[in-house]
């Protein structure tokens, strides 16, 4: 061939090339409308924040475990969410003579001299008398000698707390993870997320130390009462992970273990079961099964919609119910082509048909999802018009558009009502999700990971991801998932190991296999649910989700007379498979009402099904 003929095949092919790309820059992004849809019609109203009093969270019996709240102000709303979620009955009061008519009191934020000398000398008393006293921010008033050490000194940062061998071994901490908490990264930053107090002086009586040796959590007994004192603020430090603000403390991102606040929690409820002799805490796990598992899926890619259907019909074959997480993409742009059309929208509806649980997963999926504005709460389909320009650019969208929208599109296409959980693209989090998921009737998140929120147990989360307002909305956060390397495949034995030591507590694993492939993804969950189906519990966010919350708002209260103990349930919403952990030498006896369902073990008991209030009657050893 000629260099003339070369020269014109050449510039030829540029020209089509130039035309397609102006083509494609020109012509308007293409949108998907369904014929007839359009909604929703109602509006959405984010009413402003309303601070939680402490008072919702006081009265009930002599059996619970006290809180003293000694500043009213103090983010004591992190100790409450622990407490729940570790299934501890609690009450909080700031009358320090009604809290030590208790048998296990928690003095929070702080015990100093600020507080009124009869005060200081009641709160002596309790361990003298048999009692157990767990401060927190132990900062003298005189009480130095009682919990055994010589000062209290706020000292530079601490990025450890090690509990000490006998220690660790007493509270069951056997991974080195468990053995060692993260308080921060001194990698990341020369502060400490949490500010600590070390006790000096108070060698013998360490539990827990800070890499630099001072004493972080100190017991001291006292005839049979106990005296702790805590170096950190637990309830900020807990608000931290809850609020996901824990500016990387978690020690990995996801697929690792991370259970900083769940050992703080269970050494709490380890403390409040050795000093109450009536102590009945809730199980963690429906059925008393030894974890929740959740199989979730995000649908954000166009092959994974039909792809969805055969992780469904493997789930539906093992009678697994999994979440599916659809993205209600109806324009293309930067990330994928439209997914939801009219002649995909039968691949949704089958999910529903199967029994699977569908969510949803914003209309945009763009990374920069925290940082869209709030919208109006007017946004509409087919109006409402997020566009995806780059990785991190989008125009249109709106947090309220993204939640409101897909979930209007995902029951009116889908033909489900009403959808309850909520996943963003990327974990891509908002300050305003907690309250704009309340406000447009979503009831479970699954926005974050287990391991950045320090805990692989649910909790409830906060208004704006702060300090004062809770929200009825729980969050679900995702242990495992599919895009780290190597691919998922290979990391069954690694994530079936972090389910076991997860396991050990009773904590929730939530997995996350995106549908864009079967192949290794696929065989991963039939390696995984085939290894956990025999201990686990397994079921949807939905299901865990209105599991949890009802287990939430319970109340046990115990009354004992002579050898007769009365557990008291409040169950304000029906509930199956809630189990109560007793102290040991409890002989379960009776039940009112009398036909109340229940399974009997050793531990405790596990009521079948019940709602309102219960009574269960137990018979304690003679000693
Ligand atoms: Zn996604």
């Amino acid at each position: 061939m000629g260099l003339r003929a070369k020269l014109i095949i050449a510039f030829g092919v540029l020209a089509i090339a130039g035309a397609a790309l102006a083509y494609r820059m020109t012509r308007p992004p293409e949108i998907y409308v369904f014929a007839g849809v359009a909604g929703p019609d109602t509006p959405t109203i984010v009413p402003p924040p309303v601070d939680t009093p402490w008072r919702k969270y006081s009265g009930g019996g002599k059996s619970r475990l006290a809180i003293l709240l000694t500043d009213e102000h103090a983010p004591w709303l992190g100790l409450a969410h622990g407490l729940k979620s570790i299934g501890v009955p609690f009450t909080i009061t700031t009358d320090y003579a009604e809290a030590v008519t208790h048998r296990v009191v928690l003095v929070y934020p702080r015990i100093s001299g600020l507080l009124p000398g009869e005060a200081l000398k009641a709160l002596a008393a309790v361990p003298r008398d048999g009692g157990t006293l767990i401060g927190v921010n132990v900062l003298g008033g005189g009480l130095e000698e009682v919990f055994g050490f010589a000062s209290a000194q706020p000292s530079r940062p601490h990025f450890e707390l090690r509990f000490d061998v006998k220690a660790a071994q007493r509270f069951g901490l056997v991974d080195p993870h468990e053995q060692v908490l993260s308080l921060g990264n001194r990698a990341k930053s020369a502060q400490a997320v949490v500010g600590s107090y070390g006790y000096l002086g108070a060698e013998q009586y360490a539990l827990a130390r800070y890499e630099d040796g001072q004493a972080a959590i100190t017991e001291r007994s006292i005839g049979a009462g106990k005296a702790y004192a805590v170096g950190i603020d637990l309830g900020f430090y807990m608000l931290q992970g809850y609020n996901n603000r824990e500016e990387s403390v978690g020690r990995s991102y996801d697929n690792g273990f991370e259970p900083s606040i769940d050992v703080l929690l269970r050494l709490l409820r380890s403390l409040y079961r050795a000093g109450e002799g009536d102590a009945v805490t809730l199980g963690t796990v429906p059925f008393d099964r030894a974890l929740s598992v959740v199989l979730s899926h995000d649908i954000d890619y166009t092959r994974s919609l039909p792809n969805s259907v055969a992780y469904a019909e493997f789930e539906k074959s093992q009678g697994v119910r999994a979440t599916y997480f659809m993205q209600t993409k109806y324009l293309r742009d930067f990330n994928d082509d439209v997914i939801l059309r009219g002649d995909t929208a039968h691949y949704l509806r089958q999910l529903g048909e199967m029994g699977m649980e569908v969510g949803s997963h914003t209309v945009a999926h763009s990374r920069v999802f925290k940082y869209f504005p709030l919208g109006t709460g007017e946004e509409r389909y087919p109006d409402y018009r997020p566009f995806v320009r780059d990785r991190d650019t989008a125009v249109g969208g709106t947090v309220l558009g993204e939640v409101r929208v897909s979930k209007f599109l995902i029951e009116t296409i889908g033909g489900y009502a009403p959808v309850i959980s909520f996943r963003p693209g990327e974990l891509s989090n908002p300050f305003a999700l907690p309250q704009v998921l309340e406000a447009t009737g979503y009831r479970y998140s699954s926005s974050v990971t287990a391991n950045s929120s320090l805990t692989h147990l649910p909790f409830q989360l906060d208004y704006n991801r702060e300090n004062t307002a809770e929200t009825p909305i729980y969050e679900f956060p995702v242990t495992i998932e599919d895009e780290e390397l190597p691919p998922m495949g290979e990391r069954l034995p690694q994530a079936l190991d972090l389910a076991h030591k997860i396991s050990r507590y009773g904590g929730t694993v939530v997995v996350l296999i995106h549908p864009d492939i079967l192949g290794q993804k696929f065989h991963f969950e039939q390696g995984f649910v085939a290894a956990l189906k025999p201990e686990a519990w397994f079921g949807t966010i939905g299901e865990l989700g209105a599991w949890w919350a009802a287990r939430d708002a319970a109340t046990v209260d115990v009354a004992n007379s002579g050898r007769d103990r009365a557990v008291t349930l409040t169950l304000p919403q029906r509930i199956s498979g809630l189990g109560l952990s007793v102290p040991s030498g409890w002989t379960y006896r009776a039940s009112d009402p009398a036909d109340l369902k229940l399974a009997v073990a050793e531990s405790g008991v596990l009521i079948a099904e019940a709602q309102g209030t219960v009574t269960l009657h137990f018979t304690i050893a003679q000693r």
